[in-house]
């Protein structure tokens, strides 16, 4: 049992995958490390899937996730959330950051912003265009919400103190996307709130975007969560592990094997004879044994051997 001050505190935590494939090594750490960690402060651990992207998802990938956390031990409390049926609680929100004057209209299309960021070597960056309406004659296609300047900051379990400025390095923002879709920075805010998240454990591909949420959860008076950014597992050519660099999904066959393979990248400590254990004492084990002050803060590290598909299986 880790000896930090977490472990007197109530706990809930998540796990929030999107259904945009099976679990490859890198997601089953996310899930695995949230687990952990919410176990070890003998806390709830929630599963929601993130299936508000239509065009993004995967048919039976939603299923295929939960089979494999159920094999790999991994049980979750209560009933699992899906957010295609919480689609008022995310109007609501939009209706409250209308209110409090936050939201407008953005008419911009993602080429007009590219030149218009291009020609001020802005990139990435909303250039405001909207932000005072929008030009006679257009009509808005999106949502946004405005940013104010200052720096927005956490102090991150393991990666430490992350300060960013909304302003310059992000800009106005959108909650309401030009195809209709909720934005995930308003949805995951929304539910980590309605759900009573006091714990967020989740990939460092992720960390950028917690300032937007920080921010959300600001101007919506919701209370923010602590955070832990793990690192994400790459490719030897340095690529995140993902359904783009060819992760290779993860079976429910060498359940041991592929969890002894997320401890090590984790830098937890092993069983004596580790390849024996059933994979229910390997996870109790791991439960007993989690260490966050064990886990190296890095943004990454190198996935183990086998898991990409772009390397001959070991
Ligand atoms: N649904 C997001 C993903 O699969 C994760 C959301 C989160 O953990 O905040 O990348």
């Amino acid at each position: 049992m880790p000896a930090d001050e977490l472990s007197r505190t109530p706990y809930r935590g998540r796990f929030a995958p999107s259904p945009t494939g099976p679990l490859h090594f890198g997601s089953l750490v996310a899930a695995v490390g949230s687990y952990l960690d919410a176990r070890a402060h003998n806390g709830e651990w929630l599963v929601r899937i993130e299936d508000i992207d239509p065009p993004r998802e995967v048919s039976g990938a939603a299923d295929d996730i939960l089979r494999t956390l159920d094999a790999f031990g991994l049980e979750w409390d209560g009933s699992v959330v899906y957010q295609s049926l919480r689609s008022e609680h995310y109007t609501s929100a939009l209706d409250r950051l209308r209110r409090y004057g936050y939201l407008y209209g953005c008419a911009c299309t993602r080429r007009e912003i590219a030149d218009s960021t291009l020609k001020h070597g802005t990139a990435g960056v909303y250039p405001g265009t909207c932000r005072n309406g929008i030009l006679p004659g257009r009509t808005p296609r999106s949502l946004r919400v405005r940013v104010e300047p200052g720096s927005t900051g956490l102090n991150d379990r393991l990666q430490g103190s992350t300060r960013q400025s909304l302003s310059e390095e992000v800009g106005d923002f959108i909650v309401l996307r030009a195809d209709s879709l909720i934005a995930y920075q308003l949805a995951v805010v929304v539910d980590d709130a309605e759900q009573e998240m006091t714990h967020i454990v989740r990939g460092v591909d992720l960390l950028e975007s917690t300032p937007r949420q920080i921010y959300l959860q600001q101007l919506l008076e919701l209370p923010t969560p602590a955070y832990l950014h793990l690192p994400v597992a790459v490719t030897s050519t340095g690529d995140k592990l993902s359904k783009q660099t060819c992760a290779r999904p993860i079976g429910r066959d060498r359940r041991t094997a592929v969890l002894l393979d997320v401890l090590r990248f984790l830098h937890q400590e092993l069983p004596d004879s580790p390849g024996d254990a059933r994979i229910d004492e390997l996870r109790d084990w791991a439960i007993e044994h989690w260490d966050v002050s064990n886990i190296p803060a890095h943004r990454a590290l190198p996935s183990p051997l086998g898991y990409s598909g772009a390397e001959a299986r070991p």
